[in-house]
């Protein structure tokens, strides 16, 4: 890999723009790549030609090149939830922001579509804007702009932000991917999930946003649907419909921390069960309401999710919204985010950590869908990067409490996990690295070909669990998992005590992984910390990813059985090495 270029310029914490940028307006301007052009979408061209056709009746003739502007003039600073990016290629980027001057009562727009101006510079005082354009900010998707940048150059960052008459919005900075092929020879990427807002401050996202990272994956639980606020209040009851996800969207993302974490590079996003409602598997609910009811209620989370995230798919129509998708880096990896919600079996058993029961021999009974599991398996397949990394909701490996397992995990869907187990095992998948959230705590193991057979079963790949980064772990069960996880022979850390988050950064030889976690959310700032650090190393192409074909394993640690695998001790720093449960 020599001579290979290299990713993931550290960003200076100062680099950060977290406010908004005044000033002048900058007067060059460029048509074109605005999202969702008729080309790319039959649904945009309707939604186009409906914006078109609403500018000839309400709206006036505009003095900008841009064309039109909105009939009723913006008053008070719409841009209040800030700016992001999203779902990076190596030639493009979304770029994302809602106007919402009252984002708590439903945004505050006057009726009627808005025109949005936005600017992608090369640099961070936008003295060399690159791509410039106009964007409808549609009404009928709550004000909020989808920008697919186009015609960017592969492996760059980029700076951008929005205007409209009178106001400007902050900057954010994002970059592309490298081109498909090339050499890389290091990338960075962060992981979240589990926000709860009311449950504590984003201490957590103070720090990520300052981290070194290429991009950043949010694996779910990105709000919840439920009331409840230890710390800070939660206006509204629990949201149902689109009002209600709209205006709880608009409380998270009005938090300046994570607006920071959005400014600072792209994310990519995939959901849990809190977008909609606690645990819900497909069309049912936790309360199992009538099918069509939750129908309706899917439907109008899903829009409020993608009116608030910068993700390239279409708008939803109806209930139905797909969002797996892949993201290339170079020859260095390949991600994929799933959907472990929309698609699968009702949770077995009752649902709950309950002991197994018959619906857990059921064959058929699926986490993924038939039509994702095959896009997975053909994607993966196909793919000959180094790394192929899974970033999706909730915990893969076997993870019994006990007699008892956790329904809602690939633990209650043992023939889809033996599924993905089979896949992961194939010699042309290379390094599998699946990337986990949704239980609170952190965590890392082994994944085994058969957990039937762990002594003998080959490891296929290696699963890292992020903890949450302000939702909640039961204080008297910290010590209880700790306890039962460290017993478990693949598992090689866990830690229910702290909230954070996880950065890994990837090279052709290894991918070593950090659990950062702050010393408090009840406060509104908090150190930070590595709490855990694991490297693995990469094999070969064609090789398994067994112990032999690591470095020696860790010496046995002092609460649990030595992990076999590989994994090998880290450079000198201040972290631990061994295998550690702190429960
Ligand atoms: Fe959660
Ligand atoms: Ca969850």
């Amino acid at each position: 890999m020599a001579g290979a270029r290299t990713t993931g310029d550290p960003v200076p914490a100062s680099n950060r723009r977290d406010a908004g940028v005044g000033g002048p307006q900058p007067t060059r301007r460029r048509r074109g790549g605005d999202g969702w052009s008729p080309r790319v979408d039959r649904r945009h061209f309707l939604l186009s030609t409906a914006a078109v056709a609403a500018a000839a009746v309400a709206w006036r003739p505009a003095t900008s090149l841009a064309g039109i502007t909105a009939a009723r003039a913006i008053t008070d600073p719409p841009f209040t939830l800030g700016v992001g990016s999203g779902d990076p290629l190596p030639d493009r980027v979304v770029l994302w922001t809602r106007l919402a001057p009252d984002p708590l009562e439903g945004g505050g727009m006057a009726p009627g579509d808005v025109t949005v101006d936005w600017e992608v510079a090369a640099d961070e005082g936008f003295a060399r804007v690159v791509r410039s354009g106009s964007a409808t900010a549609p009404a009928a998707f709550a004000h909020s702009v989808h920008v697919d940048v186009d015609g960017l150059e592969p492996d760059t960052w980029y700076w951008y932000r929005f205007s409209v008459p009178g106001f400007s919005s902050p900057v954010g900075r994002t970059r592309t991917t490298p081109a498909n092929g090339s050499a890389v020879a290091r990338m960075a990427f962060g992981f979240a999930s589990c926000q709860n807002y009311g449950n504590g401050y984003y201490t957590s996202h103070t720090h990520l946003a300052a981290e070194p990272l290429d991009v950043c994956f949010h694996l779910g639980d990105y709000i919840y649907e439920s009331t409840g606020s230890r710390i800070r209040p939660v206006p509204g009851g629990e949201a149902q419909d689109l009002l209600g996800y709209r205006n709880r969207y608009a409380l998270y993302r009005s938090d300046t921390e994570l607006q920071a974490a959005h400014h600072a590079f792209p994310w990519v996003v995939t959901w849990d069960d809190h977008e909609v409602d606690n645990n819900y598997a497909d069309l049912i609910s936790e309360n199992n309401d009538p099918i069509e009811a939750f129908r309706t209620r899917r439907a109008e989370a899903y829009q409020a999710w993608w009116e608030h995230q910068a993700v390239r798919m279409p708008p939803p129509v109806g209930a139905d919204l797909p969002i797996y998708r892949s993201t290339p880096w170079g020859q260095l990896g390949t991600f994929y985010a799933l959907d472990t919600r929309q698609y699968r079996a009702n949770q077995g058993c009752g649902d709950g950590i309950v002991e197994p029961c018959a619906d857990n021999d059921d064959p058929t009974r699926t986490m993924l869908g038939d039509a994702q599991e095959a896009w997975l398996d053909g994607a993966m397949r196909s793919s000959d990067t180094t790394w192929n990394v899974v970033a999706q909701s909730v915990v893969m490996g076997s993870t019994p409490l006990g007699p008892f397992i956790n329904q809602d995990q690939w633990d209650g869907y043992p023939f889809a996990r033996q599924r993905m187990m089979d896949l992961f095992a194939r010699p042309e998948v290379r390094n599998p690295l699946v990337l986990s959230g949704d239980i609170h705590a952190s965590g890392a193991g082994h994944l085994l070909a058969d957990w039937d057979d762990p002594d003998g079963s080959p490891i296929i790949g290696h699963e890292v669990v992020g903890t949450s980064i302000s939702s909640s772990f039961p204080a008297e069960l910290v010590d209880i998992f700790g306890d039962l996880v460290s017993a478990l022979p693949w598992a090689v850390y866990a830690n229910a005590r702290h909230r954070g988050y996880v950065t890994v950064e990837l090279t052709p030889e290894s991918a070593t992984t950090r659990w950062r976690v702050v010393d408090t959310i009840d406060e509104p700032t908090s150190a930070v910390r590595t709490d855990f650090e694991w490297t693995i190393d990469a094999v070969a192409a064609g090789e398994p990813a067994s112990p032999g074909s690591g470095p020696s394993s860790a010496p046995a640690g002092p609460t649990g059985p030595s992990p076999s695998g590989a994994q090998r001790p880290a450079p000198a720093q201040p972290v631990r090495t061994q295998p550690r449960f702190t429960g």
